[in-house]
């Protein structure tokens, strides 16, 4: 029994024919269709049913991929504001993790044991896009401050699993320093909405209005953040 493999705009799939099978049949495994069709169906035929079943299978794909971690050091690569980072991994004396243009160098210390390199490594990472946070969201508050004619307290880079940032009433402002993964267009909103908060702390429709004022992608940054969380991972 060998499979066909289908491509269309939005997935590929391979066809499997049996002299067993009676009726075509769909199956979504580990982000991958698989139709089951009996002898004598056409390709048109499974084509056409395909298309017909198109938002049915693009949900369950769309929920795998959720649930997926991103593959981004074992790719060798890294995302940061939109753009991406070539990773190169070395061994070296001290460990650091040095930054120019488009390449991303972590060294690890030989004096680190094979069983905990893997943890020094994401901990230098995470450590470097925490600085990376600071800088870059220290900018967008003094930007979108003047702007929007707010004043913002201390700023705080963290790292929960379930907010993208906060203000406080003493105006303090944080950040997931996870955002530094996506596009910039995307921290930025954050940036807006926390700034609003400084006006209104809580989401009422004046809250809104104000963020939707001074950010009218912010529906498409929510949407963003939303559908590409799970990439926003080491
Ligand atoms: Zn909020």
């Amino acid at each position: 029994m060998s499979a066909l493999m289908i491509e269309t705009e939005q997935f590929s799939y391979a066809v499997h024919y049996s002299s067993r099978r009676r009726s075509v049949a769909l199956q979504v495994k580990q982000g991958q269709l698989t139709v089951r069709a009996p002898l004598g169906y056409s390709l048109a035929e499974i084509k056409a049913l395909v298309l017909q079943k198109q938002q049915w299978v693009l949900k369950h794909l769309q929920r795998v991929k959720l649930q997926t971690k991103p593959q981004w050091l074992a790719e060798q690569q890294l995302p940061l504001l939109g753009t991406t980072l070539a990773l190169t991994r070395q061994r070296g004396e001290k460990s650091a993790v040095l930054y120019s243009k488009d390449n991303l160098t972590i060294i690890v210390s030989s004096r680190v044991q094979p069983q905990r390199y893997q943890k020094v490594l994401l901990t230098l990472l995470q450590k470097w896009y925490q600085q990376q946070a600071f800088s870059w969201f220290t900018q967008r508050v003094l930007y979108w401050q003047n702007k929007m004619n707010v004043r913002s307290g201390n700023i705080l880079i963290g790292s929960w699993r379930t907010k993208w940032g906060y203000c406080k009433s003493t105006s303090e402002l944080g950040f997931n320093w996870r955002l530094m993964m996506a596009p910039e267009w995307v921290a930025d909103y954050v940036v807006v909405h926390e700034l609003a908060h400084l006006k209104h702390l809580n989401h009422s429709a004046r809250f809104w209005q104000l963020v939707h004022e001074y950010y009218p992608q912010a529906e498409d940054a929510k949407a963003w953040l939303r559908h590409n969380q799970h990439l926003l991972e080491l």
